[in-house]
């Protein structure tokens, strides 16, 4: 009962973990909670914080995913796993540009998708970033959020 879900800074979940590990992963900001309980709070001596059931790591862990089945993302997830950050320039990320274009057999993968602002979408159009001269600033990784813990994470954050 008292399992708190860890999840990755992308929101993929990492593993479970007693609550107590996941207080201390907050408190020292190396986590923030991502949902907590309505009502129940923990006290210790110097602060009372509610209690977490979903933290989420700041900084990405890398995951090996070669083992996990993959599962196609909706667009609101890979805003959420890219922070609403365009990929090509790091503004402000409102839509979603496929990095091998649709029309060129691009898929809806995680690794095919990449948050990007309407300026670098309409810019990039229907090219590989190669052809458009335009770089990644980062590679979009896959992430396979294909169990009920992960939909669980997804329900919280409205993204299910
Ligand atoms: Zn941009």
């Amino acid at each position: 009962m008292n399992d708190v879900l860890l999840v990755n800074a992308s929101y993929q979940v990492l593993s479970r973990i007693d609550w107590q590990r996941a207080v201390v992963l907050v408190v020292t900001d190396e986590a923030e909670a991502v949902e907590s309980h309505p009502t129940q709070l923990i006290h210790s001596q110097h602060l009372v914080i509610p209690f977490p059931t979903i933290i989420r790591l700041r900084t990405y862990r890398h995951v090996d995913h070669r083992t996990t089945r993959e599962r196609r993302p909706t667009f609101p997830q890979v805003k959420l796993r890219d922070g609403r950050t365009c990929g090509y320039c790091g503004g402000f990320g409102d839509t979603i540009d496929h990095i091998m274009p649709q029309c060129r057999g691009g898929q809806n993968t995680w690794d095919n998708l990449i948050t990007a602002c309407r300026p670098c979408n309409n810019r990039k159009a229907d090219r590989t970033p190669v052809e458009a001269g335009m770089r990644l600033l980062w590679i979009p990784r896959p992430l396979v959020p294909d169990d009920s813990d992960q939909q669980r994470v997804w329900r919280a954050l409205g993204v299910a």
